[in-house]
């Protein structure tokens, strides 16, 4: 059995554990692998690593970090068709998709290229007189990852390239579903001429967390997973005084006007709820349907769901490829049981698909319910599966009220060819990341991504801007040289002359 070990230093790194877990194909459901799980040695080991190359790295003027980047790029596109290979492999999404989340995780890397000009401070000269000041912005040490297992490549690139260029280094932990992305990644960085220390990899689950919270050497974390986790990350990183972004769970509404195209609509919709299986934390797993458009809006989606092909990721025909592990196949469908006993109508039923020759996989075929009402858990709760809950709404208020009740506040859509209701829906939505016609609303790199209330904890988002904020220090600097005015000692609050 291959055993997947951490990435430290530069190199493969076994560490003390013997705790292992098993790493699945879940096309197959056969087990493809073991991953080590770090133990708090290990762990501290990797930060100590970390600790040792930051201030060679931080040192490296920006230009110099930039270059790496652009190498990393290159073996990225060089390697693309590997790395998605892996991906679809651990995680079961079809390769064309996987691809595409590959390319969005590229994209951060091509921001991080232009780092040299997000890193200039601001100069004012004479803020008082032959006094200067200015202010630069610095790293700020060692900095940790903890990612989910739905996008094994584009989430750790949200974080690393991002801590990296601005001058940390970096501890990824990544989901111990499907570790393998992370470790080829940080072997192409390495290629790319990244130093030995820089970006260092640990697997492992809770106690390599805890680890993570409870080292001292660590700066800053950047968490993505789910709404509990999430909580816990901020909770005790703002105790042990760490800066930290804590992305969560979602359940992102569609709103569907009735004066929208539909066909547009029932497209973005299908592609946003079942594309990735429906494991994406900005897939669309609510369609709010306004005034009298419900019924045509649910047979034309129904028609769609049934005619979905489901298969393995590798399978150019598939459109859509099996969940994540079997425990996970089992909590979409038991959700799909509670759906009905709560006393919606489902419309279209796919927990018993089989796939010829993948009878052991965790495949289940898209699932649709109608009239879902605001109090069933199915509505209030995050599945992370295929599974689309229709909501009927009187009107664009109460459609809105929907949306701006729910817990959850990561990626939202209004599908209408009424200017003033995308304009007031965009303004009055109370969601981090909002689609006019538009049905997974992902900010580009060089914008930011992140949700609102339950779905992010801490100020920062990720990636773009506001990644080079949460990795970087802001220092101001004031200085008066002696050919400047003397000055007698001063006991009152300084004022510039
Ligand atoms: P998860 O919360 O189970 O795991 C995320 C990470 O936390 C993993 O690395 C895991 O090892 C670790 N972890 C799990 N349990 C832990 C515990 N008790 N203590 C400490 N660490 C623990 O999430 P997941 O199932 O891997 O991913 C799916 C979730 O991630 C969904 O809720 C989805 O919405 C969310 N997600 C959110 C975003 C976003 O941008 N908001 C993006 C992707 C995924």
């Amino acid at each position: 059995m291959k055993t997947i070990h951490h990435f430290v230093n530069g190199k493969r790194f076994s560490g003390e554990s013997k705790r292992v877990s098993k790493v699945f194909n879940p096309a197959t459901g056969e087990q493809s692998a073991e991953v080590k799980l770090a133990t708090t040695k290990d762990v501290n080991d990797a930060v100590e690593n970390a600790k040792k190359a930051f201030d060679s790295w931080a040192n490296k003027p920006p230009l110099q970090r930039a270059r790496v980047m652009f190498k990393f790029k290159e073996l990225i596109e060089k390697n693309a068709d590997e790395l998605t290979k892996i991906i679809v492999s651990e995680h079961g999404k079809v390769y064309e998709d996987a691809k595409g989340s590959l390319t969005r995780g590229l994209e951060v890397v091509e921001y991080a290229c232009g780092i040299p000009q997000m890193l200039k401070g601001e100069f004012t000269e004479n803020v008082g007189s032959n006094v200067d000041s200015w202010s630069i912005r610095q790293p700020i040490g060692v900095c940790a990852g903890i990612t989910p297992f739905n996008f094994p490549a584009m989430v750790p690139m949200w974080m690393f390239p991002m801590a990296i260029a601005c001058g940390n280094t970096f501890v990824l932990k990544p989901s111990e579903k499907d570790p393998s992305c992370s470790i080829r990644l940080a072997e192409l960085l390495k290629d790319a001429g990244l130093p030995d220390g820089v970006l260092n990899i640990v697997n492992g689950d809770k106690e390599a967390v805890d680890a993570l919270i409870n080292n001292k050497d660590v700066a800053a974390i950047s968490f993505v997973g789910s709404t509990p986790i999430a909580k816990y990350i901020y909770e005790n990183c703002a105790k042990n005084e760490k800066r930290v972004q804590a992305l969560g769970g979602a359940k992102n509404h569609c709103v569907v006007m009735p004066d929208c195209d539909l066909e547009q609509a029932v497209n973005g919709l299908m592609g946003a709820a079942y594309g990735s299986a429906g494991e994406r934390c900005m897939a669309q797993s609510v369609a709010v349907a306004v005034g009298g458009i419900g019924d045509k809006l649910v047979s034309s989606l129904a028609k769609k769901v049934e005619a979905l092909k489901v298969g393995h990721g590798m399978d150019k025909q598939s459109e859509m490829g099996p969940l994540v592990t079997k425990e996970h196949l089992a909590k979409v469908k038991s959700y799909v049981d509670l759906g009905v006993k709560e006393g919606a109508k489902l419309v279209v039923d796919g927990r018993n698909y089989k796939i010829q020759g993948y009878e052991n996989g965790y495949f289940i075929g898209g699932c649709l319910f109608d009239h879902v009402s605001k109090d069933m858990r199915i509505y209030k709760e995050e599945i992370f599966g295929p599974v689309l809950s229709v909501v009927r709404a009187k009107n664009f208020d109460e459609a809105l009220k929907l949306v701006n009740d729910h817990e959850f506040g990561n990626g939202v859509s209004i599908f209408t060819r009424d200017g003033d209701s995308g304009r007031t829906f965009s303004n009055k939505a109370k969601i981090g990341m909002i689609g006019i016609n538009i049905p997974i609303p992902v900010p580009m790199a060089f914008h930011s991504f992140g949700g609102w209330k339950r779905s992010l904890f801490g100020d920062q988002h990720m990636h773009g801007p506001e990644g080079v904020r949460f990795y970087t220090k802001l220092k101001t600097i004031t200085s008066r040289w002696p050919s400047g005015l003397r000055s007698d000692p001063e006991f009152v609050m300084p004022t510039m002359k």
